[in-house]
């Protein structure tokens, strides 16, 4: 018994120290990953469920490690939160994406707006207004084709200076959807002053619409609450033609999913909006 404490110890210690590596190597990587260039926005199209068009497409960030190869935000978004790069790494996503939009509109491909993620810690810093309106003066943007992507449960923490955020949002001329919505604790009292456009069902409800009632009807609900607040609803997550025919009854007005495409690397995602012609 003496052995094997002492084996399950040394296993644990040596588990202890792998991911004591990885997270140290996956901090220096991700304080150099600016520099070197490593990051890449993949699209992915929201389609209006009447006309079958493309409405936007939501940039999702990629980490392309020299080593490790394509890392997903889920495994580096906490960290750079936690070490406080998120920042720099958000304005890389606001730079990118409003270039990203200005060249396919330039180009001929699509003029849509861009929906951008923005973490928790950049929307309540005190000078991301300030960030935005020099970004949206440095690029030949209209600002009512940038959409600002903002969780739920972010929304709810501080509901009013949330409000008061958006409000100078709204006055800047960009969008604002909620994201994730449904798992976040909505207070209705300030749903109803949230100055946003669109309500993102969140991925978890759209799931098992199909095989589970509650989640139809929480589903249901979100669409005939946003609708009241006259306010559009993009269900997430979209997989298979019978979530997409139960979401249509219900009214829901658009989708995102890999039913009809999963998130693209530009150059696919430029082919994509050029077949589907949406000028
Ligand atoms: P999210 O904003 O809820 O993004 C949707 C996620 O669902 C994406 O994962 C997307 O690839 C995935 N997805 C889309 N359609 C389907 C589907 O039909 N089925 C399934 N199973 N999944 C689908 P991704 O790209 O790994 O991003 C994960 C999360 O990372 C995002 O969740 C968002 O919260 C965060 N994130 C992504 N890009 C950024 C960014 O630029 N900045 C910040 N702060 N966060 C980001
Ligand atoms: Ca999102
Ligand atoms: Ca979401
Ligand atoms: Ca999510």
């Amino acid at each position: 018994a003496k052995e094997l404490g002492r084996d399950n110890f040394q296993f644990y210690t040596e588990e202890l120290h792998a991911r004591i590596n990885e997270r140290l190597a996956m901090e220096t990587g991700l304080r150099r990953a600016l520099e070197h260039d490593e990051f890449e926005l993949h699209y992915q199209p929201r389609v209006d469920l009447s006309s079958g068009k493309v409405t936007a497409v939501e940039a999702l960030i990629r980490w392309n490690h020299p080593e490790l190869g394509q890392i997903e935000p889920l495994r580096f978004v906490p960290l750079a939160e936690e070490l406080g790069l998120i920042h720099r790494i958000g304005e890389w996503v606001l730079h990118e994406s409003c270039r990203q939009q200005a060249a396919w509109q330039k180009a001929g491909v699509a003029d849509l707006p861009v929906s951008i993620n923005i973490s928790g810690i950049q929307f309540v810093q005190k000078d991301f207004i300030k960030l935005l309106s020099r970004v949206l003066r440095e690029t030949p943007l209209d600002p009512s084709r940038l959409e600002l992507e903002i969780t739920e449960s972010l929304s709810m923490q501080d509901p009013e200076n949330s409000i008061r955020v958006l409000r100078e949002l709204k006055a800047l001329g960009v969008r604002v959807a909620i994201d994730d919505f449904g798992t976040g604790y909505s207070n209705l009292h300030f749903m109803k002053q949230f100055p946003v456009d669109i309500i993102k069902l969140d991925r978890s409800f759209v799931q098992d619409i199909v095989r589970n009632p509650e989640d139809l009807a929480i589903s249901n609900a979100v669409i005939s609450m946003a609708h009241s607040l006259h306010l559009k609803v993009t269900a997430e997550g979209v997989e298979s033609v019978a979530q997409l025919a139960l979401l249509a009854d219900h009214g829901c007005d658009e989708m995102q999913g890999y039913y009809f495409s999963p998130p693209l690397p530009m150059e696919q995602c430029t082919a994509l909006l050029r077949e589907s012609r949406t000028l």
